[in-house]
């Protein structure tokens, strides 16, 4: 018998297991995977340097749990650029029409974040008329890019509580490398499946190799795993709240990672683009990624979903395609090695990060509530701030295993280097276009 069972070794689970070890109460880790990170992690085999297949921008560095208390030895933070460029076609945005896509996005964030205050509807209903040619390419940036979903499914007041994110930090070893050092140390099954969690009694977790018994769970599935029912819970979770999973639903947002020979594309190392898009056919580059000939071209929302569903060869094409409309057929002579992700396929997440559906900020409140003061939940999806982040995840990690160790009673004092100072971050709140324009593009940041 242990203390605390905790499903999930991604950063939520790994958070939670490093504050109740802390704590000196005895716990497990169990994780399906054969590694840790969940949507987290750094592949080095496919292309020999490091590729997040998931999580890559460390936002706000000076605060997120990740990076704030400094990196070990070989682990190498560095700022991220702070410009982005814009193609429109084969040519770049000249500085005035930078300005216009700018202030675009300032009048349609300003237009969300004052109608949430009112109302919880769809961002889409609220977008103001005047954003002219540049309205595709503005609902892009503020809805697939950000949320993995297109803004008639995101909800306004989800969209206006997230904090903003104003620098952004890479690690050359990758985001992936880093989380996993915040592993060391923690005891964790790997390849090992929570099947089913019975809470009537106690709590016994039953995985592939036996029971473990449990005074309490923390789960930090995805919210489409656990709507899903992936796992099994006696007794059964009540249909209403399941249903508040699946109001949290997660969004679609891939990488098609291209390897390109000789700079095709000609531009600096972690260049961010954008097109001027007609429609939702579009998507994002990170090129050059660390320095290396690595372009990440990620496509999200209704759009990446339908691509992604027809496999990595459609991914590719379709990134080889799109970078030689913007850059000259030449860059399709110069891809070496490709990659997809297809996050809504791994069976381990079903998808990439969640977004609230319109009328359902309050859902992420209300998972944080225990059930039967036994199973507690955490993840990303947690965060009324922080969703579809790292640093999200890690905090509801942490809060889950301050409540669960709360319940177990005799808390014991919690070391000061395991403790997050309150955090500074940002509201968001409607800027102008001036302070946008001048703002830190990294805010667009994924
Ligand atoms: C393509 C992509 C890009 C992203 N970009 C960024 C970014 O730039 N910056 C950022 O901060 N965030 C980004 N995110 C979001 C970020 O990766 C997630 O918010 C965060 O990693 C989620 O952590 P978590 O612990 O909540 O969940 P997960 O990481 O999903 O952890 C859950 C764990 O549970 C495991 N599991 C599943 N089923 C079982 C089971 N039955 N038993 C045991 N274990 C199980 C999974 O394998 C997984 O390891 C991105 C995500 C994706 C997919």
């Amino acid at each position: 018998m242990v203390d605390v069972v905790i499903v999930g070794a991604g950063a939520a689970g790994i958070a939670a297991a490093r504050r109740i070890a802390a704590a000196g109460r005895r716990y497990v880790v169990l994780e399906a995977a054969d590694h840790v990170g969940g949507r987290c992690v750094t592949d080095t085999g496919i292309f020999g340097v490091p590729y997040d297949l998931g999580a890559h921008w460390i936002h706000t560095p000076n605060l997120n749990p990740l990076t704030k208390l400094g990196t070990r030895r070989g682990i190498e933070v560095y700022p991220a650029p702070a410009s982005q460029k814009v193609r429109i076609g084969r040519r770049y945005a000249r500085e005035g029409e930078m300005e216009d896509f700018l202030a675009a996005q300032v009048r349609a964030d300003r237009a969300i974040i004052e109608t949430a205050r009112k109302a919880d509807v769809a961002c889409e209903q609220i977008l103001p008329n005047d954003l002219g040619d540049w309205r595709p390419a503005v609902e892009f940036v503020l809805g697939p890019y950000t949320s993995g979903k297109d803004l008639r499914q995101v909800s306004a007041l989800d969209f206006a509580r997230a904090y903003e994110r104003e620098t952004d930090a890479f690690c050359r070893q990758g985001f992936g490398a880093l989380l996993a050092t915040r592993a060391d140390g923690i005891k964790v099954k790997l390849s090992t499946p929570a099947l089913a969690i019975d809470f009537r009694r106690n709590v016994t977790v039953e995985t592939p190799n036996g029971e473990i018994t449990a005074r309490a769970v923390i789960v930090t599935l995805s919210t489409n795993v656990i709507a899903a029912g992936a796992v099994k819970f006696t007794p059964e979770l009540a249909a209403g709240h399941l249903e508040i999973f699946s109001k949290l639903s997660l969004g679609s947002f891939d990488h098609v990672a291209l390897e390109l020979a000789d700079n095709a594309l000609g531009v600096e190392s972690d260049d961010l683009i954008f097109e001027k898009s007609a429609d939702k056919r579009t998507a994002a580059i990170l090129a050059n990624v660390g320095g290396t000939s690595l372009c990440l071209v990620q496509v999200a929302g209704t759009f990446g979903r339908e691509l992604s569903a027809q496999g990595q060869a459609a991914m590719v094409d379709f990134a080889a395609d799109w970078l030689a409309g913007l850059f000259g057929a030449d860059v399709k002579k110069a891809v070496k090695r490709s990659h997809a992700t297809r996050w809504n396929h791994d069976p381990l997440t079903l998808g990439a990060f969640s977004a609230a559906a319109p009328g359902w900020q309050k859902a992420r409140r209300m998972l944080m509530q225990p059930v039967n003061d036994a199973v507690w939940f955490a993840g990303e999806a947690l965060h009324e701030q922080l969703w579809g982040s790292v640093g999200g995840a890690w905090e509801s990690g942490e809060r889950s295993a301050d409540a669960v160790l709360r319940r177990l009673g005799g808390v014991k004092e919690v070391p000061a280097a395991e403790v997050s100072p309150p955090g500074r971050l940002k509201e968001r709140s409607p800027r102008t276009r001036q302070e946008e324009i001048g703002a830190a593009p990294g805010t667009f940041a994924r």
